[in-house]
Formats: structure tokens, sequence, C-alpha cells
């Protein structure tokens, strides 16, 4: 489960920040997301997704005992999204199941991707069972997922569980993952699972 702190954008800039505690009604979100105005016309948009990106998570998460969540960016070319880079944010709550991002962190994270022309691009957080089973993605993630969505945000999530699987998800959003690199085997659409050599 993961909890996240809204940031509104009027004309680019960052102008209001809002918080929701927890479930209950959506958050009116009136303002689309700077960078995404653009209609992309592609049915299913591509989102290439750096294998070292998400080898990156898991070793961060792995350092952790309780859920971890940290924001990905990458920029948008001819229709297609990268996930390339880890955005650090603090967390003003992590336990073993929930994991609530620190609001000025969050903040100052898409604000730092907006000076250099990144985008946010993904979202990844861990869940603390193991197998493939332990990363369907919960409600509140479901929720918070559609969030960004609403807010115009082209970006997907992923759940990881503590022993290398990895599911890409969104809401109404199509999309196709593409990860390039090594060590992510492709188990089944969205499914993936960190291997390294030598590894069952
Ligand atoms: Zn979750």
């Amino acid at each position: 489960m993961i909890e996240r702190v809204e940031i509104l954008f009027i004309q680019g800039s960052v102008v209001k920040v809002t918080t929701e505690k927890e479930a209950g009604e959506l958050p009116a979100l009136p303002q689309k997301a700077p960078e995404e105005k653009e209609e992309v016309s592609e049915e299913k948009p591509t989102h290439i997704v750096s294998a070292r990106v998400l080898w990156d998570f898991n070793k961060v998460q792995m350092q952790r005992p309780t859920e971890h969540l940290m924001d990905v960016s990458g920029i948008k070319y001819d229709g297609t999204h990268t996930l390339e880079r880890l955005e650090p944010l603090e967390l003003d709550e992590s336990s073993p199941t929930y994991a609530r991002s620190n609001l000025l962190s969050t903040r100052d994270a898409l604000a730092d991707m907006h000076q250099y022309g990144s985008l946010l691009t993904g979202v990844f957080h861990s869940h603390p069972g193991r197998g493939r089973s332990a990363v369907h993605p919960s409600q509140t993630d479901i929720r918070n997922q559609k969030k960004l969505e609403d807010a115009g945000y082209k970006c997907i999530s992923a759940v990881f569980s503590r022993d290398g699987w990895v599911r890409f998800f969104t809401v109404n959003s199509p999309f196709r993952v593409v990860v390039k690199g090594k060590g992510v085997e492709c188990v089944e659409e969205n499914l993936y699972k960190l291997k390294k050599a030598g590894d069952v």
C-alpha cells in the first residue's frame, strides 16, 4: 500500500500542494501535468525501462525492512517514454505494509525533473511478500495510479516483491513495457523476474 501526495501545476510551476490521508474521495486535480499535454496517437504507448533501474530499486528496497517508494524519471521521445532514473523520496511513514512519501520531498523531485526537462514516467514501490503473488497492486496502489493518470501523467507503476518479482500496471492508460538490459526475464505480459547468472 502506498500513499502519495498531490502536486498541482499551473503553467509549469508548482503552485499548490495538497495531501490526501487515506482512502476516500479522490482529490480534485483540475490541472494537467505540464509536460504531458500533447496527445499520444498510439493506442499503446511504449515505456522503455532500463534493466539497471529495476536492479537499482531492488537493491535499495532490499536494504530496508519496510515498504519503499521511489519516483522514476525519464524522457519522452516520439511517443515513447523511458524509465531511467530513480528519484529519491523521503518517506514520512514506512512500515512492512505501508509507505507514504514526504510532501516537500515529492514536490522537490518533480521540480528537479522539470528543471532538466525530465518527466515523471514511473512509480516503483515494494511489497513485503515473496513470489509472483506478492506483486499484485492493492486497491490503494490502483487508486494512487489512477490519480496520476487523471492528472495527466503518462507514468506507469511497478510493484516489487522481496525476491525479484516485478509487475507493471496502470488503471485506464494502455501501455506496453519493454525492458532493455541484462538480468531481467519477462515471465508474462507486464510481469518480470530479476535474475542474475546462476539464478534458478
Ligand atoms: Zn502496494
